[in-house]
Formats: structure tokens, C-alpha cells, sequence
């Protein structure tokens, strides 16, 4: 059940957890660590299971501390040198500061006169029996931290006065605050502290508060913890003496250099708790300390491949090293940080591209509130309400309340958060214009939210504590009152309105660091990414995230426009059979698209595919009129059954290319086809040699079994990965854009996957026998860990929405990687 950090043998980290693993390794690589052991992770299921330590670990024990003493040449509970010691837990995953350790155990009152003999200073052995009766007190008899005598008597003593006599007046004064509390009391034979400390780091695992955590972050229970038991080191013997917490890179930014803290004349405890503030470490510590810090950092650094925290402590001016970890960073430094390490060869590339998270790349590349000001606004109750997070963003703006004020403001310059007690399409422009919307009313396919989502705008809806009266220019929300111009900021992820301007980060040094790291993935995956874009501003942004086409949807660019519900209304009014109404699409198409097509040239895509008006769109439904035209007009639900309205969208897009002089490949796709005799027709329609290419989306298993028979006769298939999984399931696909109600259907255990996060086993199955090499692309939001499986059947094309682009590349390179 034991190893000593000095043993042979392989390091496993599930057996001598985290901090284990890490003392061993560091030992081997000859640093100066303290002696110790670990207790395996094998004891503690078997203390949990019987509430008793397993047979014949006491005598491992005994003979582990024997060892010990040897090792260090000081006996445990005497002197003339006595031996100190730390019990500290250390699980396979880390848990930080959830679980507990003990310092400065094996202090009996011989041990303690002996100590205060040695260094000549009563105060420092006065310090160390208080600290460990309160850490004992605490820890294992789950005591309560306010013990003023004591920390008085501390205080009065002096480096003179009698060990003895000191000692017994603290440990009463302890035993005295602890009896009001508690009828248990810290033993005073070192033996019984050091067994009674192992067992309650053991216990320590089962706290609410380690339950909760591992809930959160989705850790085992059946892990169980190890625990480290080592020689003390003392920072607070002297002036020379300190301890310190390093990292080997900046966490927050990520630069490179040592960032680290350093408190003379204390123990590690102290810098953590927070009660004194401790200085740069190239302030406080001495020279030769620095440097050997830097360089012992820089090697380990390099060893490990990442970024590392570093506890230190420094006795009486030499240096020791008590845990090495892997350091938590924001996701802007993990972004630089795994840049970097790749390009100083610290890192390979499958290792830094594991050193970033998707989620992490979403968070670093768009602005977002600085995090003290949104924890400080939270707490200062600035937050005005909580609705639903429709399309997530963090923006701050000053409040307006009608579409046309939004579009002005937005014109002279101003930031806007446009709030409305609902959307309607008269709103668009306003709400193109602003930079976050905020409704009373609607759901999360609600228009507001779908057009937001379209726009790739911060969005929140079903706000029902927000009352706008449009007369008097104002909001009221529970007791308080806004006018417009007010500022105000939005959370489109939390669903959060604030009552203030926050202060946005914009991460601008990640993005060069994103490019390279990027860049790298896209080596590996040997890959395709188009972005789906609706305005031409988007096409920049996508070729900035490295897209190397484009994708639009007609519909999402007429509803940005304005011009979607007009046609809508047109085809209602004048029917199908009259000219005038598919004039009016085609018209609106070349106007529409040629700012886009204009982007498009400008940036150098030479890809564009254009996805036909759907009539029947699930994620639309709530644009009654569009279920109005084609309950009007039924034909309309079906791909190719007005093909006047294909040819309509065909003709706007040659307009389009021609006034925007583009002259890449153009395609117009059509979803919903599932029989190679639709894809025939379509390919039929076929007039002229400057029209653009016909391609489809397959939305239906039945597309999907047919795929290499519609490739035959289309410029591109398309294989809608969401529709797809929705169709598989028989769940309306606009279920698959919100968390509810399916995050709790989930919960409840009724599906075996997540479908909006994972690959349905049963559609990879379907998938496996597409053809890739007939030109299907994918599209649809195919982050990890879906892109790897879809790498993995051999799928190189995908199209995902503009945020998505680099998420799924970091995917793709780390699934080409790792195969
Ligand atoms: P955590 O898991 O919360 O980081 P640790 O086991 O690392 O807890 O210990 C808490 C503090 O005690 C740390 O600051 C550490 O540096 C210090 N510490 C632990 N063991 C020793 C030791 N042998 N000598 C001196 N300080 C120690
Ligand atoms: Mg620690």
C-alpha cells in the first residue's frame, strides 16, 4: 500500500495520484524534494469500504517512517533533530483545495523542546504547535478556525523564553479553546496524530464539498484519493526561510517567463489563504534562488510538454520543491501557451493541440466581459434579470427601445442593446443594427431568437421580468426604472441583463497565436472548413478563422435584408402562377447576394455555396407566414415542386455573380432531395453556361442510402449532420438548437446519446458506407467529438457555423492526430 518517492517502478497516476506521481517524478529528475512516501490510492478504497485501515498498512507505516529517519537523520516525536512531517491528500485528478493536509506533525513536548533548542528560537516553535493543534483541530476532529488565545500567546513569545514552559501554556490554551467546542482532544503521542491524519485525508474524499465538485466536472466517486506523508521543510524557521506558489508561464496571458509569489517567513499555507499578500518572486527572493527557480522551472517545463505550477519553499536559503502540476490558465492563455510551446519544439503538435480545449477557443476568440467586473457586478446586484440565452455573446450598450433609434445610434458610431417586448420582421434593421437584443416575450425559437442566431447577434428572450413603456421611453424591471440611452450589458450565453457598461476584454494577442496553432491543425486534419455567413462583413471573419470557402442560406440573407417576409407576403398575394412574384425573388437574390459575392471576391474565396429558399425550414416555423405560404401553396414544402422558384433563385445568383464580378464556383443547393430522380431534374434545370452549379442537402437516411447516385448528378451533396440525427431520431431538428427540453429528457435517462452533441452510433452506421470520395461534404455543427468520428469515416469537407470554424479545425487536427 506504500511507496517511497525514491522507489523504482512505473508512475501511475491512479494508484499514487496527482501530487504522488509528481513528487516521485520530480525525485527521479533529482530535484530537492523532501523524503516521503505515498499510500496508494488502493488503501483508501479499502479504509472507505470498512471504515478501518487496511490490514497491515500500520506496520508498512512503521517501517516507512523508520526508513525515514534514516533517510534524514531525525527521529520522529524527539530529538535532538526531530522529524516533521505533512500528511496531504493527492486524488488521481486534481481537486484544488477540496481536500485536506495536515503540516508540522509529530510534535510531541519533547519533539517541540527539541525543535526550539535547535534553531535557538522559541517563537518559531510556538508558531508551529499552534499552527498544527489548529490544522489537527480543523482537520481531522472538524473544529472551527478562531482561537485568539492562542494566537496571542504566539504573539507574546520570545526567542528566549523556556521551550518547555511555552509549549505547555500553548498546548492548554489549545486544548481550552478546542474543549468549548469539541469533546475530543489532539493527541499528544505522535504516532496517533500521524495515523489519525491519514485516515481523515481519507475521509476528506466523501466531503459534500469534494461530492460537489465531482459532480461539476463530471470526476468518478470510486477514485479515492492518495496520501502523501513527507518530511517538513519550514519556511517560517527565519528571515532565509519563505514559500511560494510559481508558474512557469502567466497564467492569465499566457506570456512566457516565471510568474510567481513569494511570503518570507511563512508556510505554503499562508500564500494560499490569502491573510498576508505576498510579492513577485523577482522582488522578494535573492538572486541565486531566482535563477535556480527559473531554471528548474524552464526544465520542467520542457519535460512535461505544459505549463506547470510549482509550490516551493525555501528553508534557511535552500530551496525546495513540493508539487508540480499542471497550471489552470484562462482560455486566452491556453491559446498562446499551446502556440508557443509548439513553436519553441517544447510542445508536438498533437500535444499542443491537446493543450486547448474547443471550448476554450470559443471563449478566447470572441470579446468577452472582463471576469473580476462581471463578478463584481454580480455581486453588487447589478443584475437586473435573468431570461433565456438565445445566441451567446457578451456585449455592453447603451439600452434603446425601437428598431429605427437602434439603426441611428448603431450609424453614429454607439454600441446598442435593442430591447423590445417582442421582435417582429419590421424589427431587422434594428436589430442588425444592434449588437445584443433582449425580448420579454418568446422562446428560443422565437423570431427574435432565430434571426439573432442567424446574426450571429447576443441575444437573450423571455426576459418576463422586463415591462417597456414605449410612451414614457423606459423599462421597468421590479423596482427599478431605465430610460433609454441607459447603459446596459448582455449575456446572451447566462441569459444576464446588467444595470452597467462592463468592461469587454478583446483578446487581441490570442489571435495571432490562434493562426498558428490552427495552422497546424489544418496541416494535420487535411481538411476543407467552409463558414456558414449571411452578411459581408462575416466573409472577413472567416477567412480570419482560416475558412477556405463560404456557405450562405438564401432565406438567412433575405431575412437579414428585410426582404424574406415581403416575398413571403408576394407569393401569397399573386400566386405561383403569374411571373411577377418569381421576379420579385430573383430580383431580390441579385441585390442581396452581390454584396456578398463582392466580399467574397475581395478575400480571395473562390467557393461559395448557396443554400435555396426552404420554405419548410424547421428552425423558421415561427415566421407564421412562411407555414402560411405553404399551406397556401403545398407544392412549395417540396424541393422541386415550383422548379419556376429554383430557376428564379438560379437567374438571381448569375445577376449577383455578375455585378459583383465574381467568378469562383457557385452553387445553389437545394435540401430535402432523397431520390437520384429529384437530383436528375434538378440537374435538368440546368440553362446556360454561366448558371451556377445545382447541389443538394440530404436531410433523410433515405438521401443518405442513395448518396453516391445523387453525387452522380449534382456539382455538390451536401449531408445535413444535424437534420440528419433529427430525422433518425424523428425529433423536430429546431429541439436540437435549445438546451430544453431535451437536457432534461437526457437527465431523465431516456436517451442513450446526446444527439446535439454526439454521433448517434446508429447514423454512424448509416454514415460508414457513404462514399467520401464522390465529393460529400458535411455540414452542420460537427464540433468534437463528432468531427473525430466523421475524420475517421473518411469525411474531409465540412461547413459549419462562423464561431465554428476554428473549434472544428482544432478537432479535425487532433482526430488526424491521434489516428
Ligand atoms: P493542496 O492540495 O491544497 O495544494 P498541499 O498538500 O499541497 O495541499 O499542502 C498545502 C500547503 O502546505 C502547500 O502550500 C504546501 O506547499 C505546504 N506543504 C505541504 N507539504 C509540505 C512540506 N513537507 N513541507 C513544507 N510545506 C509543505
Ligand atoms: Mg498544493
Amino acid at each position: 500500500y506504500t511507496r517511497a518517492f525514491t522507489d523504482d517502478g512505473q508512475v501511475d497516476v491512479d494508484e499514487l495520484g496527482g501530487k504522488g506521481s509528481g513528487l516521485v517524478r520530480m525525485t527521479r529528475d533529482g530535484l530537492r524534494v523532501p523524503p516521503g512516501y505515498v499510500i496508494t490510492t488502493a488503501a483508501c478504497h479499502v479504509y472507505l469500504d470498512r471504515r478501518a485501515l487496511p490490514d497491515g498498512l500500520e506496520d508498512e507505516l512503521r517501517d516507512r517512517l523508520a526508513a525515514l529517519e534514516t533517510t534524514t537523520g531525525k527521529s520522529f516525536g524527539t530529538g535532538p533533530e526531530p522529524l516533521l512531517l505533512s500528511v496531504r491528500s493527492g486524488a488521481p485528478v486534481s481537486m484544488p483545495g477540496m481536500m485536506d493536509t495536515v503540516l508540522n506533525l509529530g510534535l510531541s513536548r519533547d519533539a517541540a523542546v527539541a525543535l526550539a533548542e535547535r534553531s535557538s528560537d522559541t517563537r518559531f516553535m510556538a508558531d508551529l504547535v499552534a499552527r498544527f493543534h489548529t490544522m489537527y483541530s480543523e482537520i481531522v476532529l472538524g473544529a472551527l478556525d478562531d482561537r485568539p488565545a492562542v494566537d496571542a500567546l504566539v504573539a507574546q513569545a520570545s526567542p528566549g523564553d523556556d521551550p518547555a514552559d511555552v509549549y505547555d501554556r500553548i498546548w492548554a490554551a489549545a486544548e481550552a479553546a478546542l474543549d468549548d467546542e469539541l469533546s475530543e482532544s489532539v493527541p499528544s503521542t505522535p504516532w496517533d496524530q500521524l495515523v489519525h491524519a491519514v485516515e481523515a485525508v481519507f475521509r476528506s474524499w466523501n466531503t459534500r464539498r469534494a461530492r460537489t465538485y465531482r459532480d461539476h466536472h463530471g470526476i468518478a466517486h470510486d477514485m479515492g484519493t492518495a496520501v502523501v506523508v513527507q518530511s517538513m521543510v519550514f519556511g517560517n524557521l527565519d528571515d532565509t526561510s519563505g514559500s511560494g506558489v510559481a508558474f512557469t508561464r502567466d497564467p492569465v496571458t499566457g506570456e512566457p517567463g516565471l510568474y510567481g509569489e513569494y511570503l518570507a517567513h511563512s508556510q505554503g499555507e499562508d500564500v494560499v489563504a490569502g491573510v498576508r499578500t505576498p510579492d513577485r518572486v523577482q522582488d522578494a527572493l535573492p538572486p541565486d534562488l531566482l535563477a535556480e527557480l527559473e531554471r528548474t522551472g524552464a526544465e520542467l517545463e520542457a519535460r512535461h510538454g505544459d505549463v506547470l505550477d510549482i509550490e516551493f519553499t525555501v528553508e534557511h536559503g535552500v530551496l525546495y520543491f513540493l508539487q508540480v502540476r499542471s497550471a489552470k490558465r484562462t482560455p486566452e492563455a491556453a491559446v498562446r501557451i499551446a502556440a508557443d510551446l509548439l513553436a519553441d519544439g517544447t510542445a508536438s503538435a498533437a500535444r499542443a493541440l491537446g493543450l486547448v480545449t474547443a471550448d476554450q477557443l470559443r471563449q478566447a476568440q470572441r470579446p468577452g466581459f472582463d471576469p473580476d467586473a462581471l463578478a463584481a457586478a454580480r455581486d453588487d446586484g447589478q443584475v437586473l434579470l435573468t431570461g433565456i440565452g438565445a445566441c451567446p455573446g457578451q456585449v455592453s450598450g447603451e439600452l434603446v427601445l425601437d428598431p429605427d433609434r437602434a439603426r441611428d445610434r448603431a450609424d453614429a458610431g454607439a454600441s446598442v442593446v435593442l430591447g423590445r417586448s417582442v421582435t417582429s420582421p419590421a424589427d431587422l434593421h434594428g436589430m442588425i443594427a444592434a449588437a445584443g437584443i433582449v425580448t420579454a416575450t418568446g422562446g428560443s425559437t422565437s423570431h427574435a431568437a432565430v434571426v439573432a442566431r442567424a446574426l450571429g447577434t447576443a441575444c437573450v428572450v423571455g426576459a418576463a421580468a422586463l415591462e417597456i413603456d414605449d410612451a414614457a421611453r423606459t423599462v421597468r424591471i421590479g423596482d427599478r426604472t431605465l430610460s433609454e440611452g441607459e447603459e446596459v450589458s448582455l449575456d446572451g450565453g447566462s441569459g444576464e441583463l446588467f444595470a452597467l457598461a462592463l468592461p469587454t476584454t478583446t483578446p487581441a494577442a490570442a489571435n495571432e497565436a490562434m493562426d498558428t496553432l490552427l495552422a497546424a491543425a489544418a496541416e494535420s486534419a487535411g481538411s476543407e472548413v467552409l463558414a456558414r455567413v449571411t452578411l459581408p462583413v462575416d466573409v472577413d471573419t472567416a477567412r480570419a478563422a482560416g475558412a477556405t470557402g463560404v456557405v450562405t442560406a438564401i432565406d438567412d440573407v433575405l431575412a437579414a435584408s428585410g426582404d424574406l417576409n415581403r416575398l413571403v407576403e408576394t407569393l401569397l398575394e399573386k400566386g405561383l402562377n403569374g411571373v411577377g412574384a418569381f421576379s420579385e425573388v430573383r430580383d431580390a437574390i441579385a441585390e442581396q447576394l452581390a454584396p456578398l459575392l463582392v466580399a467574397a471576391r475581395e478575400k480571395g474565396v473562390r467557393d461559395v455555396d448557396v443554400r435555396a429558399i426552404d420554405l419548410l425550414a424547421d428552425e423558421s416555423r415561427e415566421l407564421l407566414q412562411q407555414t402560411a405560404v405553404t399551406t397556401r401553396h403545398p407544392e412549395l414544402a417540396l424541393p422541386l415542386g415550383v422548379p419556376d422558384l429554383i430557376r428564379a433563385q438560379r437567374e438571381g445568383l448569375v445577376r449577383a455573380a455578375g455585378s459583383a464580378d465574381y467568378t469562383g464556383r457557385l452553387r445553389l443547393a437545394v435540401r430535402h432531395v432523397s431520390d437520384p430522380s429529384e437530383a436528375r431534374a434538378l440537374a435538368g434545370l440546368d440553362d446556360g453556361a454561366d448558371a451556377p452549379g445545382v447541389g443538394t442537402y440530404l436531410t433523410s437516411p433515405r438521401a443518405v442510402l442513395a448518396a453516391e447516385e445523387l453525387a452522380a448528378y449534382s456539382d455538390g451533396v451536401w449531408l445535413e449532420v444535424r437534420a440528419l440525427q433529427a430525422a433518425m431520431f424523428g425529433i423536430p431538428a429546431r429541439q436540437f438548437l435549445t438546451a430544453e427540453p431535451l437536457d432534461s429528457y437526457i437527465a431523465r435517462g431516456l436517451l442513450a446519446v446526446d444527439p446535439r452533441h454526439e454521433l448517434d452510433p446508429v447514423v454512424v452506421r448509416l454514415l460508414r458506407d457513404v462514399p467520401t470520395g464522390t465529393g460529400v461534404r458535411l455540414s452542420g455543427t460537427v464540433a468534437d467529438p463528432v468531427a473525430a468520428t466523421l475524420h475517421g469515416l473518411g469525411f474531409r469537407r465540412f461547413a459549419v457555423d462562423l464561431p465554428e470554424v476554428r473549434p472544428l479545425m482544432l478537432g479535425l487536427g487532433r482526430a488526424a492526430l491521434a489516428g
